[in-house]
């Protein structure tokens, strides 16, 4: 198309872009990606932490034009080697009880999935949640949303979808600090399901690191605490590695990190290395409730999409990016920590691995957030060259930073120079 205007006027009102001027992407190697006019950014965001392997990596690139050339596309209905490999590769790096592979194309499919297996070999209805999750915008996923945001002017939602305070420790809902807290929200699983529930809940959906909330990671003991009240009480535990999982935390799967085994896991972003694709990975008994057909989507385990997955879940092993997510995550903590120190607008700085949540407060003690400076931020930093995704979270006030696991120890230090600047210019 030769004039192509560069207007929202035939896309629904739903698509929000992050800039007043358009900014068009057109190429990108590594962490950097260029813009139509030639310009490069170093991006912190990642396509919503869907580029852990930066852009167009090259074995990923390779990997899908091999697979084009042979087979585009073929429906769930036959086995195709991509698609039977990638279960095997999912299975063997999953936490070890988790045996059965669905695929699908997107997050939210596989949060519907999962909650539906819950459904049927639980044979009970009813699913708990956390404040402040985000598990997709499908109805089933979206009743499991826990915030007004993503919810308001619609409804009713599921019916038997309970909500309970999550781990937010530099928001308390509870009014509670931790550890002197003894982890009251987890403690209010048990509550509840003793005085909220009907007796039916299938099972308890979280994130391990809450990351559309703000890249919020829950303190340790917290899913040990949930899994001792969801043994108790026969309820399963999905566990949502959308965004957490393949090494975005700093191990493979974010919930490693709690010494917890989850009944079922949704994964997606990371595993297509940019290609939509997603999966549940769940206990052999737990699949079992399915029959022939009780579930199915025409692009299922896509040959496409797999080979892509199969390359890009290969080469983050390969190029050990979990510990390099780990690294690097803790080097970019201890640079914003000094920031921290410089600027009065920062409240907080938390995270695990490069899923790092910073947020800007008008005020430490009254933690007032900071939207409008936020939205200022990601402004300036458009004008450094950095993509610097400023202005989401709960509240609207926090820098969800969550680069391509390639990015290099000097990009990191690069980024803070810059956000230390655009925080000069802002306050
Ligand atoms: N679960 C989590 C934890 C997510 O962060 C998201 C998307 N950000 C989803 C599910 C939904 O994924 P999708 O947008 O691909 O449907």
């Amino acid at each position: 198309m030769s004039n192509v205007h560069l207007d929202d006027r035939h896309f629904v009102p739903a698509v929000k872009r992050w800039f007043s001027e358009p900014l068009v992407l057109t190429e990108g190697k590594g962490a950097v990606v260029r813009d139509s006019e030639g310009k490069e950014y170093l991006d912190l965001f990642a396509g919503h932490a869907a580029l852990s392997l930066g852009y167009c990596h090259p074995k990923v690139v390779s990997a899908i034009k091999e697979q084009a050339e042979k087979l585009i596309f073929s429906p769930y209905d036959f086995h195709t080697i991509p698609s039977v490999e990638l279960a095997d590769r999912l299975v063997t790096i999953a936490p070890k009880t988790l045996k059965r592979c669905y695929f699908a194309s997107a997050g939210a499919e596989a949060v519907e999935c999962a909650l539906y297996m819950a459904r049927k070999f639980t044979k009970k209805f009813e699913i708990i949640a956390l404040y402040g999750a985000f598990h997709g915008r499908t109805y089933g996923a979206r009743s499991a949303v826990g915030w007004y945001y993503y919810k308001r002017g619609m409804g009713p939602y599921l019916p038997g979808v309970t909500h309970i305070p999550s781990y937010y420790c530099y928001r308390c809902v509870l009014g509670l600090e931790h550890p002197s807290c003894d982890l009251r929200c987890a403690k209010m699983l048990e509550d509840a399901i003793k005085y909220q529930c009907a007796g039916d809940v299938a099972a308890f959906i979280a994130e391990p690191l809450q990351g559309t909330a703000g890249n919020v990671p829950a303190p340790d003991g917290y899913f040990a605490a949930v899994e001792k009240i969801l043994g108790s009480n026969g309820i399963l535990f999905i566990d949502d590695e959308v965004i957490t999982g393949f090494g975005r935390t700093g191990k493979l799967f974010a919930i490693e990190h709690y010494g917890v085994t989850p009944d079922l896991m949704t994964v997606a972003k990371a595993l297509g290395g940019g290609v939509p694709i997603s999966g549940v990975v769940s206990r052999e008994d737990v699949a079992q409730a399915f029959a022939p057909m009780d579930y199915f989507t025409t692009y299922g385990g896509n040959p496409l999409s797999c080979a892509a997955a199969n390359a890009a879940v290969q080469a983050i092993l390969d190029e050990k990016l979990s510990e390099k997510a780990a690294r690097l995550g803790d080097h970019f903590l201890k640079r914003l920590g000094e920031l921290t120190n410089r600027h009065k607008i920062i409240g907080d700085v938390r995270g695990k691995g490069l899923l790092i949540g910073m947020e800007l407060v008008l005020d430490r003690r009254t933690k007032e957030p900071a939207r409008r400076e936020s939205l200022k931020l990601r402004e300036e930093a458009r004008k450094r060259g950095l993509l610097l995704p400023a202005g989401f979270g709960w509240l609207g006030n926090v820098v969800r930073i969550n680069p391509p696991l390639v990015i290099t120890e000097e990009q990191v230090d690069e980024a803070v120079e810059k956000v230390d600047e655009c925080l000069k210019v802002i306050s």
